[in-house]
């Protein structure tokens, strides 16, 4: 119990008990919700380049099975760990709900630095981490997808692992897999796609005139740099975005075609043509009309909410923006579109590939985007609605439909046994 008490999962916990306030909803269901079903701690041995042997820490968990598998994306950063895993797919559930996909929340994750792995020892580190989650997952118990570090290939090759050990191919197992095995058209764009469309909704609702809104983007991997890419093709000007390694700036607007060729040679946005280079702390305060955070959790908190500059925060990023900072956010008048909402792209069109690979029907991308976009702006309108009437922010909002929805599901099944 004590690794999973940490800071971010007493984070999550905290805010499902403010949002309980505003539902009418037995007490017990909410301390259900309080904790993961079920959550499983790994060691995963593999065998590194050089002969030795070293062993990473990986977790898989899983919050809500009411209303179908669970769900979640797999990532490999360093410090994972239970307790942000457990946060993560608690996040996980109020989204699918919000979305109101038939999803429970999951999150998984290894503990290690994929910046330095070899392409084999990522591969045996994520064949060992399958086999050891293996009870756990499956096309009707639990569904994972990518996240940070983990992409196409890594799905692939749960997929064959997990294939392998039944005898027959079961792509339904994870999404975000390759078109080739059984992914969807659209899936690995659907993050930044979703991003975009909510922002396009928060400036419809805000009806400030822009002629040409400026973007920063904090992180310029699937989601981020995709976000920027569509923000970019309405003719929104994206004057600063980032990597790990640092953030890199230019008041007239970068060319985001030419960067991300830049990035998929060079692996980082740094000595990007025209930009100068600035810190990831300086690019969070820059004064803009949209700031999209899309790398790491925490980044936005009391320390410095009072130093951000813009009119529209869009969370790409999982839970990026702490309560504290939230407070002082509210107050400055930002439009913050919460993160299960913002980001909720991916875990829709991983649904509409699940439903492909189940019914082994694959659908055109134009069909895919239509329907994502359908799903999103009716999100959206649903919590902006709930919103002013209730006359509370868009986070709140976004929970107290996720979190009720998944309350009257579990009071409708009632407690086993
Ligand atoms: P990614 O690995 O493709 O990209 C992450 C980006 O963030 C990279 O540019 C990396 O350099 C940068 N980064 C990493 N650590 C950083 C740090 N400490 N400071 C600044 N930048 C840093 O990951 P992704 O899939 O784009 O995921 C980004 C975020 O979006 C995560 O919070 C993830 O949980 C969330 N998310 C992803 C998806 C998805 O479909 N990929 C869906 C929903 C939410």
């Amino acid at each position: 119990m004590k690794e999973l008490l940490t800071p971010t999962f007493l984070m999550a916990q905290q805010q499902l008990d403010n949002v309980a306030k505003h539902l009418n909803v037995d007490s017990g269901i909410i301390e259900r919700l309080k904790f993961p079903r079920k959550s499983l701690i790994v060691s995963v041995p593999i065998r590194m380049d050089n002969g030795e042997t070293k062993t990473f820490m990986g977790y898989r968990v899983q919050h809500d099975l009411a209303m179908g598998p669970s769900k979640g994306g797999i990532r490999y950063y360093p410090g994972v760990d239970l307790g942000e895993t457990a946060a993560l797919a608690m996040w996980m559930t109020w989204k699918c709900s919000l979305m109101n996909l038939p999803f429970g929340g999951a999150k998984g994750g290894i503990d290690c630095n994929p910046a330095q792995m070899s392409e084999g020892e990522l591969e045996r580190l994520t064949r060992r981490y399958t086999t050891e989650i293996l009870p756990m997952i499956g096309p009707e118990k639990d569904i994972p997808a990518p996240d940070m570090y983990t992409n196409e290939q890594t799905m692939a090759w749960l997929m064959d692992t997990y294939s392998n050990y039944h005898g027959y191919a079961i792509p339904g197992v994870v999404t975000g897999k390759p078109i080739g095995l059984g992914g969807s058209l659209g899936r690995t764009e659907a993050t930044g796609r979703g991003v975009a469309f909510t922002v396009l909704k928060a400036l419809e609702k805000i009806k400030t005139k822009y002629s040409q809104p400026t973007v920063v983007v904090q992180g310029f991997g699937n989601v981020g740099a995709i976000t920027a890419r569509y923000l970019y093709k309405e003719g929104f000007k994206i004057i600063a975005v980032s990597d790990i390694y640092c953030g890199i700036y230019n008041p007239n607007g970068l060319n985001i075609d030419e960067l991300e060729k830049y990035v998929a040679e060079n692996k980082t946005v740094r000595g990007f043509k025209d930009s100068e280079v600035i810190t990831n702390e300086e690019l969070l305060e820059l004064k803009c009309d949209i700031l999209a955070p899309c790398a790491i959790g925490n980044v936005i908190t009391g320390k410095n909410a009072d130093r951000i500059k813009c009119r529209i925060l869009a969370e790409g990023a999982n839970g990026p923006v702490t309560p504290d900072a939230d407070e002082i956010l509210n107050k400055k008048d930002i439009f913050i579109i919460p993160s299960i909402l913002a980001n909720a792209g991916g875990v829709t069109v991983s649904y509409f590939e699940w439903v492909q690979d189940i019914q082994r029907l694959f659908w055109e991308e134009d069909e895919v985007v239509k329907k994502l976009k359908t799903l999103i702006d009716k999100a959206f309108e649903d919590v902006y609605q709930l919103a002013l009437t209730k006359k509370i922010d868009a986070r709140t909002a976004a929970m107290i439909i996720g979190v009720g929805r998944v309350a009257e599901a579990k009071r409708l099944r009632g407690l086993y046994p």
